[in-house]
């Protein structure tokens, strides 16, 4: 089973896809964490993006359709695909990296939020300088003000892309780019959407329900 999770900067889509990976295996590929690891390792592709990243804009359809197929190629198991695609053309390009490698995407989910809760989501957001787990400065702070609560790290910092102009921007580009994806994907009747307002798990809840391990789960409880 492979899983395109599509959503708004700020929906959710990452911290649904490592929950899908933590507990039903599916290998949690984010394009957007691809990248950030290229640039932390200051690699000639990081160099690259660097710039296009910090400014909220889309790097080249080249430079991801080249990224999204090496990681396919390396994790032959279902996939969970965060951040890609991104536009009409990289959806087209992955139906048919995946058709060359006997695979296909199974299921779209949609996160719906709307665009005032992703400036709050996205304006607060800070993360562990040392091991990079996430928070939210009034929605999801450390429990001991300060300090990390996976490594105890005392340094946190935010993405330069979370400033309120830059996430305007990439709002704006969501729309204009992310949303007409929409009709590829609702054309082949594998496009879900959940309700992404509500609280993670209940976001998780009818995520589950559409990939049909709502039972599996009730049952192992
Ligand atoms: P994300 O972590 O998914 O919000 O991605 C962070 C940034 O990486 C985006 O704002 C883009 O600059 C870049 N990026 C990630 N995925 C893609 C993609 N599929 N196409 C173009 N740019 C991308």
């Amino acid at each position: 089973m492979n899983v395109v999770l599509l959503g708004a900067p700020g929906a959710g889509k990452g911290t649904q896809a490592r929950r899908l990976q933590d507990r039903y295996h599916l290998a949690h590929v984010s394009t957007g964490d691809l990248l950030r690891s290229e640039i932390g390792r200051g690699t000639p592709l990081g160099l690259e993006v660097q710039s296009t990243i910090d400014e909220g804009g889309l790097v080249s359809d080249d430079i991801m359709i080249r990224l999204i197929e090496a990681a396919l190629k390396e994790k032959p198991a279902p996939v969970v695909l965060d951040g890609f695609p991104r536009n009409v053309a990289q959806a087209k390009s992955l139906d048919a990296l995946f058709m060359s490698l006997g695979r296909q995407v199974d299921h779209v989910i949609l996160i719906d939020v709307e665009a005032e809760e992703l400036i709050r989501r996205l304006s607060g957001r800070i993360m562990c300088k040392k091991c990079l787990t996430g928070y939210h400065m009034t929605l999801k702070p450390t429990k001991v003000p300060g300090v990390c609560d996976v490594c105890q790290g005392t340094e946190f910092v935010r993405r330069k892309d979370d400033s309120v102009d830059t996430i305007r921007s990439r709002l704006a580009i969501f729309s204009q780019e992310t949303n007409p994806i929409l009709a590829h994907y609702d054309a082949k009747n594998i496009l879900y959407r959940v309700n992404g307002m509500l609280e993670i798990d209940g976001v998780t809840k009818q995520i589950e329900r559409i990939l049909g391990f709502a039972s599996e789960r009730t049952r192992s409880v």
